[in-house]
């Protein structure tokens, strides 16, 4: 059973007045009752003494006397009295008559007697079974000169001692009750104050302990009360600091692994998910539920719960890359740190960071140096050989032939001159930072001063190339770059083109959009090569695309700037007519 402390308290009061009360009834009812027998034996011991020597002056021959005095004595003193001889013969007693009095028993054995007789005075409490109370004996001797005669004995039944001891008892008891009654009062309103202190500490402890650092102790007890207060206000204004920077501490955690690039993930050292980061869940396709779930609920990739194992295992750093497939292939350089030093008894860190990207461009990039080389190893070998052939002395043995070499070297170098134009280009319009100017212009312009450019080729093969009707259709373009487009669209369209085809520029709009497309009746693309078109060195047909001067970078520079435009590119086969159609979108000019 809960006791409050109010009631301990009171209970411990009232415990104590309790044992107090007992103890000064006890003593009270001792030292009362040694007083009052004291005093009764005092005054018997006085009168007992002064009958005697009434008896000594009165009268020579005690035993006459002895009845009448005895008698007497006891009606003044209301105490029964009783004169033995020295033999212990009774020879007069208050209470017994003259003639029964050779029938009392010899009185001599009795102990006060005997000590009245040895010291000159005896006293003794004995029990009466006559009257069936305890009595008080007090014996004095007669003498006289030095010659004992006999004894005086005084006795009182002690029920009157009795009696004061029942008033005494009755008076304490009525003490004690109102001292019981007052106490309780008293012991209520000091509890009451002592507890309330007390009460107000553990309120606001237990606040405290609910989280409300604010909560304060008053500064108004000045005794170990008022200390504890103290401590407890400094505690409490501790622990607010610490949660303060704790919470400021985990904000600043919180910003850090949701501004992070990379996943984070924290495990137990059995596997369980305890920590994830926007960006884990969103490279994971999970959401923040996962926290308590096993490793194996993100994935079941193996090289994943085999980094985990080796990091819980060997208690060191880990750095592996893996290609886990969801969503697509995708490769992760993975850090796993063991958490709380070597053991990695509390578990794991794991950073993922999604390098798929990366490994795509590094790919790319050693493709396009691969096929750069091999793009300009051909013009430079036949331009390197070429000319050792006529340093060799070709020019002076046979000028003609020198001739036709020279016009070979010419048409080489031509070859590289649009091979790194073509490349610059195209690493210009990669490059980082690079932007278009665009403005309003008008396209139909624009296609006029393309189509210029490859008329005479076209006129040469004998390939028409149709223009749109004249309108005024507006793009928001960059009119050198959108001439770069439609030069290398037209050029391809007639270089694909048989002679006698035709060739034809379609402008059309719509709402906010307006497209642009090149179409031609020659051979087409084979549907296998249409989508990889757009692709740096790509060519359905190498040989041909050399003999004809192209580079494989015509549509990957179209590509990119229609995409600088915010446009789209698309390439078809003309169904069921023959040819191929390039078209491309475009933002509407005002
Ligand atoms: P190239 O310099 O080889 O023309 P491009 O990037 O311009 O390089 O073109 C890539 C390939 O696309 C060409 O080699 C060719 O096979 C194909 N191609 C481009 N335009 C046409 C077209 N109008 N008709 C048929 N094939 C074409």
């Amino acid at each position: 059973m809960k006791m409050s402390f109010r009631s301990k308290l009171m209970l411990s009061y009232l415990a104590l007045l309790l044992v107090m009360s007992t103890a000064i009834y006890f003593y009270l009812n001792h030292s009362l009752q040694v007083s009052i027998v004291g005093s009764l034996k005092e005054t018997l011991g006085s009168e007992a003494k002064l009958t005697a020597s009434m008896m000594l002056r009165d009268s020579a021959d005690i035993r006459h006397s002895a009845p009448l005095l005895a008698m007497e004595a006891g009606r003044s003193s209301a105490a029964r009295v009783t004169i033995i001889d020295h033999q212990g013969r009774v020879i007069g007693d208050s209470e017994i008559p003259v003639d029964k009095l050779a029938e009392v028993e010899n009185h001599l054995d009795r102990p006060e007697v005997r000590q009245a007789l040895a010291t000159g005075r005896g006293e003794s409490i004995r029990y009466s079974a006559t009257i069936r109370t305890d009595m008080l004996y007090v014996a004095v001797p007669l003498a006289s000169h030095g010659d004992q005669r006999g004894i005086v004995r005084f006795a009182l039944p002690l029920s009157s001692v009795d009696q004061a001891l029942n008033r005494m008892h009755t008076m304490l008891g009525i003490g004690l009750c109102l001292a019981l009654l007052l106490s309780l009062i008293l012991s209520d309103i000091f509890s009451r104050l002592t507890s309330r202190p007390l009460r107000q500490i553990a309120a606001t402890a237990a606040g405290i302990g609910k989280g409300d650092f604010s909560r304060r102790l008053p500064n108004v007890w000045h005794d170990e009360l008022g200390d504890l207060a103290r401590i407890m206000n400094e505690m409490a204004a501790r622990l607010e600091e610490q949660l303060l920077t704790l919470s400021r501490e985990k904000s600043r955690l919180d910003a850090i692994l949701k501004g992070m690039g990379e996943g984070l993930m924290v495990t137990d050292r059995q596997g369980f998910i305890s920590l994830v980061n926007p960006a884990f869940c969103s490279l994971f396709g999970v959401t923040e539920g996962v926290i308590g779930a096993p490793l194996s609920h993100i994935s079941r990739h193996p090289a994943l719960h085999e980094s985990f194992s080796r990091v819980c295992g060997s208690g060191c750093e880990l750095l592996e890359e893996m290609t886990l497939k969801f969503a697509g292939d995708k490769v992760l350089l993975t850090h796993w740190v063991p958490l709380g030093g070597d053991s990695a008894s509390n578990g794991v860190v794991a950073v993922f960071h999604d390098i798929t990207d990366i490994k795509r461009l590094e790919n790319i990039r050693k493709d396009f140096v691969a096929n750069v080389s091999h793009e300009l190893r051909t013009p430079v070998t036949v331009i390197k050989g070429y000319a050792e052939t006529l340093l060799d002395g070709l020019i002076k043995d046979n000028p003609e032939q020198a001739q036709k070499f020279i016009a070979v070297i010419l048409s080489h170098s031509e070859r590289l001159t649009t091979l790194i134009t073509d490349i610059l280009n195209l690493s210009e319009l990669e490059s980082a930072g690079f932007a278009l100017e665009l403005h309003s212009c008008e396209v139909e312009a624009v296609v006029r001063r393309a189509a210029a450019m490859v008329e005479k080729k076209a006129a040469a093969k004998g390939v028409a190339v149709v223009l749109p009707e004249r309108s005024v259709t507006k793009a928001l373009a960059d009119p050198g770059r959108l001439e770069q487009v439609l030069v290398n669209l037209l050029d391809n369209a007639v270089k694909y083109t048989p002679s006698g085809g035709r060739v034809e520029v379609l402008v059309d709009s719509d709402a906010d959009m307006l497209s642009v497309a090149v179409r031609d009746n020659g051979a087409g693309v084979p549907e296998e090569s249409i989508p990889r078109l757009f692709e740096r060195f790509y060519r359905v047909d190498a040989g041909r695309s050399r003999s004809e001067g192209g580079t494989g970078l015509g549509l990957a520079i179209v590509k990119h700037i229609v995409q600088l435009h915010g446009g789209t590119v698309k390439a078809e086969n003309n169904r069921p007519a023959r040819g191929a159609t390039f078209s491309f979108t475009l933002q509407k000019g005002d």
